[in-house]
């Protein structure tokens, strides 16, 4: 048994096997490093935000009412959608609220 079969050998054999596979990335890339940063996600209120919008849907035949920011008008979308299609009892409000990703501390 020679010096190099032993716990050093292995190192050696183990370190030259993890160069080769870091050669392809070049010298350097192994010293990239990454910082990280918490966000919040809270509602959108500043002043540029898009309004909440409301509209409403048929859920029997897929059909949507015209969205506003007046939820009241995705009701009366239904009465009037009822009205020209008596069958049709199920519905759906689509609402879409913006959000925003709100930068925190970095890490
Ligand atoms: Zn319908």
């Amino acid at each position: 048994m020679t010096a190099a079969d032993g716990l050093g050998g292995r190192l050696q054999r183990l370190s030259r096997e993890i160069e080769a596979h870091l050669g392809g990335l070049g010298r350097g890339a192994s010293r990239v490093s990454y910082r990280f940063r918490e966000f919040r996600i809270a509602p959108d209120e500043e002043p540029d935000a898009e309004d909440v919008m409301f509209a409403a849907q048929c859920a029997v035949c897929g059909e949507c009412g015209r969205p506003g920011t007046d939820p009241s008008g995705a009701r009366q979308w239904i009465v009037r959608h009822l009205s020209a299609h008596p069958e049709h009892y199920s519905y759906r409000e689509l609402v879409s609220r913006p959000y925003r990703a709100v930068p925190g501390a970095w890490r």
